[in-house]
Order: structure tokens, then sequence, then C-alpha cells
């Protein structure tokens, strides 16, 4: 698989928990499993594995909204 950005071939794969943060509040989406292009750092992920993450910083954000609300 080529970046689809510069067009180099080396991809590392790796599994991290990114931070994501919302209105000053930080949390760590678990466990993204991706490849990453060393020479430009961008990074692919699986269909799956973006739905999940976009779930969660999904749920994250309604979290501190209602923390807000709250108090
Ligand atoms: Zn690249």
């Amino acid at each position: 698989m080529k970046c689809p950005l510069c067009g180099a071939v080396a991809l590392i794969h790796d599994t991290r928990d990114p931070p994501d943060s919302y209105k000053g509040q930080t949390t760590a989406i678990a466990a993204v499993t991706g490849d990453v292009f060393p020479a430009c750092g961008e990074s692919t992920r699986d269909v799956a594995v973006s739905n999940r993450v976009m779930r969660q910083m999904r749920g994250f954000s309604k979290q501190v909204n209602t923390a807000i609300v709250v108090s």
C-alpha cells in the first residue's frame, strides 16, 4: 500500500490511544489501530475503527456537555 500523500511505501502498523479534547476536557480513545506512513505522518484506519473512534468522540462530548449542565 502506498501513501496517498507522498507515495512512500513504508508503513508501520501501530496501536495507540490518541487523545481527544472537547471544551477543555481531555480523554484518550482506547486502542486505535492503524497504519502510519513515517515519511510524512499520514495514517490510515479501517472503516470499523474510524466508526468506533467517532462514536467514542461523540460519547465523550455528550458526557462533557452533561457535566457542564449538571454543575
Ligand atoms: Zn506520505
